[in-house]
Formats: structure tokens, sequence, C-alpha cells
């Protein structure tokens, strides 16, 4: 697979992963070539929302199921919450809803957890193990000035069953008690981007972001001025774009046919 005279233009690459990638546990014909092409032009990092796994975590889940990367290549959520509390507000003593992909990076970046009457900040996710007592608690240590973190608010996770509730379902309880967060740092929040970006070691302009939806994936990465490759493998249609506004700088049916060079006119203006 030669690389594409059009991502030449670029010096690295942030990828989303569901709907670029694979979709549930199904690697997209092509992609691990494609990613191995993409990394032949710059390092490649993976950027997404899903805060359950760390960032080795989440390599080894990509790995099981035949994608080759390494957690240096990942960015969940996870990962971008622990970087930016570090970058605004130093180490923090915290407690968090969520799985393990969060304290495990929180204290990776030299972050404390705590009990929740002795947190600054509570670290929300999307949480398998969420219940009424968890919520009790956050709400005693919100109510005693702990500040709130989101690490996404995706309405819904994508699995081969079907949606299941995402970690908006977290936050909106949390919103719910009169609570909404302070700062949501996932996509289309400019932080998940600026952290991608400083894990490259790239400016926007030299980078690409791929990605399948538009309100999140492309319209994030635009807001910071970043060149946007739009891929209609997962969940945003060429509809979409029409409906939307957002116009991607480059569309392509999938990766593999991105890396080929082979795009669709529409939606293509660069
Ligand atoms: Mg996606």
């Amino acid at each position: 697979m030669p690389p594409a005279p059009l991502l030449h233009r670029y010096r690295g690459f942030v990828l989303d992963i569901d709907g670029v990638l694979l979709r549930g546990r199904t690697p997209f014909p092509g992609a691990a070539e494609a990613l191995a092409a993409l990394r032949a032009l710059g390092p490649v990092v993976l950027l997404t929302n899903n805060s359950t796994k760390s960032r080795r975590g989440a390599a080894a889940r990509l790995q099981e199921l035949g994608l080759p990367v390494r957690a240096e290549e990942l960015v969940p959520s996870s990962f971008v919450a622990a970087r930016y509390l570090l970058r605004e507000h130093g180490p923090a003593r915290f407690w968090y809803l969520g799985e393990e992909g969060i304290p495990e990076e929180m204290a990776l970046a030299g972050h404390t957890l705590t009990d929740p009457g002795q947190a600054d900040w509570i670290v929300v996710g999307m949480d398998r193990r969420l219940t009424y007592a968890k919520l009790a608690q956050a709400l005693q240590a919100l109510l005693r000035g702990a500040r709130l973190l989101a690490t996404n608010r995706d309405p819904t996770y994508p699995t081969e069953e079907g949606l299941v509730p995402g970690g908006g379902a977290v936050v909106g309880a949390l919103e719910g008690m009169g609570f909404p967060p302070e700062v949501v740092v996932g996509k289309p929040s400019p932080v998940a981007f600026q952290i991608a970006l400083e894990t490259l070691g790239l400016s926007p302009q030299e980078a690409l972001m791929i990605g399948d939806r538009l309100e999140t994936d492309i319209a994030g990465a635009q807001a910071l001025g970043m060149d946007t490759a739009f891929v209609l493998s997962g969940i945003s249609t060429l509809a979409d774009v029409g409906r939307t506004g957002i116009r991607p700088t480059w569309t392509a049916p999938d990766l593999p046919s991105l890396v080929q060079d082979e795009l669709l006119r529409e939606g293509s203006c660069g």
C-alpha cells in the first residue's frame, strides 16, 4: 500500500478508533495495513473518549483484536483527564466514578486517590458498576466542595450487542443532582486535541485528524485549526455534512481508501 500524496502534507496523525479502525470488537479489513502506512509518514496517536481503560489497557485490548499498537500511541480520555488536571492544577487528591483506566492514569500522572470525603476532584467516566451508593458518595463529596471533571459525555457506547450507556449517563446522573461538570475533557473539547498534539509533539497545522463523527472528531479538530479527514465507515453520513454544515478537509469511504488517496469529491475541498 504506497503512501498517498495528500497525506504527505502532514507530519503526524490523530485517529479516532471506533468507526475508523474497527466496529465493536472487529477490526475493519485493511485497518492494520493502513495504520502501518500512516506510521511510515509520521507519528500516529489514537484519540478516544473511552475512559474505561488506560493507555496500556487500551493498547492491550487493540492488540488482542489484531491491531498492533503501542501504549504510547493511545490517548484515551482517562489519560487526557490526568494530563489536564496536572497541567492546570498540579497534583490533585481525587475520587472517581468510572473504571480502572481513570485511577491508573491519574496515579501515573502523580495524582492521589483518596476517600470521597478528602477529594478535591471527582473524575467521572463510563462506569458499568455504577450504584446508587456510589452516586450518594459523589453527592456528599460535591456538597463538601469537591470539583467535578468529566472525561467525556458520550451518551452511548457501541458494543457488538448494540449501544450501552456511556460516560454521559454518569455525568447526567450528577447533573440531575444539581452538579454539572466544571470541565469536560473528551472530544469535542479542545483539551482532547491539545493533549493528542502534545503527545505527537506537533502543532495543529502539522497534523491531520481522521474520524467518523462530524460533531466531535471533525468539528473539534477544526476549532483548533487542524485539517480533518472524514471517513464514512462509522456513525456520520454524507447527508450529515449537509445537515450540520461541518465541512471536513477530506472525505473518504474508509481509512484504507484515504491512505490510498481514494477520496470522495463531496466534502473534499483541499
Ligand atoms: Mg468514532
